[in-house]
């Protein structure tokens, strides 16, 4: 496994130097915006919905590789999927990074964590699950049009 390991590893550094959908949208459907006070991350997180869609999802913000990175693999993975799986994805990430026994919960049914396994190493550093998450409680934030600053805190 040490293999693997090594490649989520470049996954998340590809991601942080070139973060993808990392821009704004021009007329999104809901804007929000996410505070780690822990690390100083921001985020301000657009989407573009079209019924239950997301048609487009892209994010601006200032953070550590680890936020960056998870922001950047999170708007490539939930771009074109429904609302739904992007629930559904959510709860999976968060028991990946956050739970003890995460990993062995699996990836089974759809949909998929995918890529976005490269996180799992996470769960071993607590200070940076925060910094993993952020992303995703902004846009849990946006899908129900909360227009308060979302703070990790
Ligand atoms: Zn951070």
């Amino acid at each position: 496994m040490h293999d693997l390991g090594d490649l989520y590893q470049q996954l998340i550094l590809d991601h942080n130097k070139s973060p993808r959908n990392r821009r704004r949208i021009v007329s999104p459907s809901q804007t929000s915006e996410g505070y780690n006070p822990l690390c100083g991350d921001r985020i301000t997180l657009d989407l573009l919905l079209n019924g239950n869609v997301i048609e487009d999802i892209a994010f601006e913000g200032a953070g550590c590789a680890i936020s960056t990175a998870a922001a950047s693999l999170m708007t490539q993975t939930l771009k074109g999927r429904t609302i739904a799986d992007a629930e559904a994805l959510f709860e999976k990430y968060h028991r990946l990074v956050a739970e003890e026994d995460g990993e062995l919960s699996g990836d089974d049914g759809e949909p998929k964590l995918g890529k976005l396994k490269a996180f799992a190493g996470v769960r071993k550093y607590p200070a940076r699950v925060k910094c993993a998450t952020l992303a995703w409680h902004t846009l849990k934030a946006a899908l129900e049009d909360r227009h308060d600053v979302v703070s990790t805190e």
